[in-house]
């Protein structure tokens, strides 16, 4: 049963009852100076009325609105109990494509879920589609759309929809017992649930001049790039000799002029069904015993070639290229979760297949995290869809849902 709150908005709409309930995110006992800059920690009732219109949100009265809330509790119910000693529903944690979509979906199913977006932490908050250009394969923009823009756009969605965000890292999780622990630099919340969305972070070769020409000559990615005016038609080189590299190196000759695969042992490290394959395809040369030592620029300042070096001899040479793709894998920004839930080797979280479940009830995976085949923004965002909706039934199933209703501001 959930308590029930007379609610007097300054709308001139009169009196609401509906069903709410309040939740409290609890400080650390002192926080940084940072913290100034964020929204402060506060109780919130969530309020929404059930026009089926359209309308912007405001979440709290803590934050600016035009209007103020007024509420009394009139009941009380095991929601308010729960409430009452501040436990949230879910905590996202993560704020890449999977983290921002389950917050949209969780907001609005009235869970009014605590996302932390990152910080420094396993990449920025925004996730990996902060470091790149255009953004060509994610529906519904035909013209394409920046990866800041396409995260700043979700961004505002969750937050339309009552998604509480902190920009802070995690530091600590206890999901041992629940209800779960949920440690930042900033705050500790306990919750019921738990959505992990941290994503992957791509490997690098670390050379010299990295930063310089990331997104502008150097990719980690030849399904999201390889088709953008940068790279087609172009030489192109790939380094790795894995399922990966060899997996990249056979996409970008549909669109690059030759591909050379850079391979720093002796043979591919690939399945002999992809080596059979770049074997077989004349549009790819391997060179073996063979690394990046940086990049090359023309005096216009873009990326011309390669400064390539003999692992054997020690030999350099310039290989001519427009672009250098990393196939060396990525790494799941899963450490948080070692030794509580089940990770496989490479330390991806192990989940239920076809769902977000994992090892542990309660905690879902969504995105890169739990992904090391496809990693896409839609198919992140596509399981960070699950993973709301997987907590939802989950909450419904235990009993454990506290439901928050919203109030649209105009
Ligand atoms: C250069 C580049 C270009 C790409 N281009 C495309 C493209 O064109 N199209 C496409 O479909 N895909 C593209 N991708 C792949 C796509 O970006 C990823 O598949 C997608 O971002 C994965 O989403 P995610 O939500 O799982 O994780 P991420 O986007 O990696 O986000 C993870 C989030 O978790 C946060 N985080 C990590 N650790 C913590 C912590 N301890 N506490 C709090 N927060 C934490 C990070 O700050 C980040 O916000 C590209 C990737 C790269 C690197």
């Amino acid at each position: 049963m959930a308590a029930k709150i007379g609610l007097a908005l300054g709308l001139g709409l009169g009196s609401v009852t509906q069903r709410a309930a309040m939740a409290a995110v609890t400080p650390s006992p002192s926080p940084s100076p940072l913290s100034n800059a964020l929204p402060p920690p506060h109780s919130v009732i969530f309020l929404k009325s059930w026009s089926a219109r359209r309308r912007s949100l405001r979440l709290d009265s803590s934050r600016k609105s035009p209007f103020s809330l007024r509420a009394q509790a009139s009941t009380s119910s095991d929601s308010e109990a729960s409430s009452a000693k501040g436990i949230e529903n879910v905590v996202i944690i993560g704020s890449g494509p999977a983290g921002y979509t389950a917050a949209i979906y969780a907001a609005r199913a009235n869970l009014k879920p605590v996302v932390f977006e990152g910080y420094q932490v396993g990449g920025v908050p925004g996730g990996q589609l902060m470091t790149t250009t255009e953004v060509e394969n994610f529906p519904g923009f035909p013209d394409g759309i920046t990866g800041p823009d396409l995260m700043d756009r979700m961004r505002r969605q969750a937050e339309r929809w009552g998604a509480e965000l902190f920009q802070e890292d995690v530091e600590f999780l206890d999901v041992k017992t629940s209800p779960f622990t949920v440690q930042s630099s900033e705050r500790k919340v306990k919750c019921y649930s738990i959505i992990f969305a941290t994503g992957a972070t791509a490997k690098r070769l670390k050379l010299p001049r990295e930063d310089e020409f990331w997104s502008r000559g150097i990719s980690a990615c030849a399904i999201c790039d390889g088709a953008s005016p940068l790279f087609k038609r172009q030489v192109l080189a790939v380094v790795g000799g894995g399922d990966t590299a060899t997996e990249e190196a056979l996409y970008l000759t549909k669109y690059a002029r030759h591909v050379h695969l850079l391979v720093r042992r002796n043979e591919l490290r690939a399945s002999k069904a992809m080596q059979d394959r770049v074997h077989n395809n004349p549009n790819i040369t391997l060179h073996f015993n063979t690394e990046a030592v940086d990049i090359v620029s023309n005096n216009r300042g873009q990326m011309s070639g390669i400064l390539l070096r003999k692992v054997d001899t020690g030999e350099e040479s310039v290989l001519e290229a427009k672009g250098l793709f990393y196939g060396i894998g990525h790494t799941p920004n899963s450490q948080l979760l070692e030794g509580q839930v089940e990770l496989d080797s490479s330390g991806y979280v192990i989940v239920e297949e076809g769902s977000a479940r994992t090892s542990v009830e309660g905690v879902f995976a969504a995105g890169d995290v739990q992904d090391h085949e496809w990693r896409q923004a839609v198919t992140a965002a596509g399981s960070g869809c699950v993973a709301a909706l997987s907590v939802e039934r989950y909450l419904v199933g235990n009993n454990l849902l506290i439901e928050f209703h919203q109030v649209l501001h105009f």
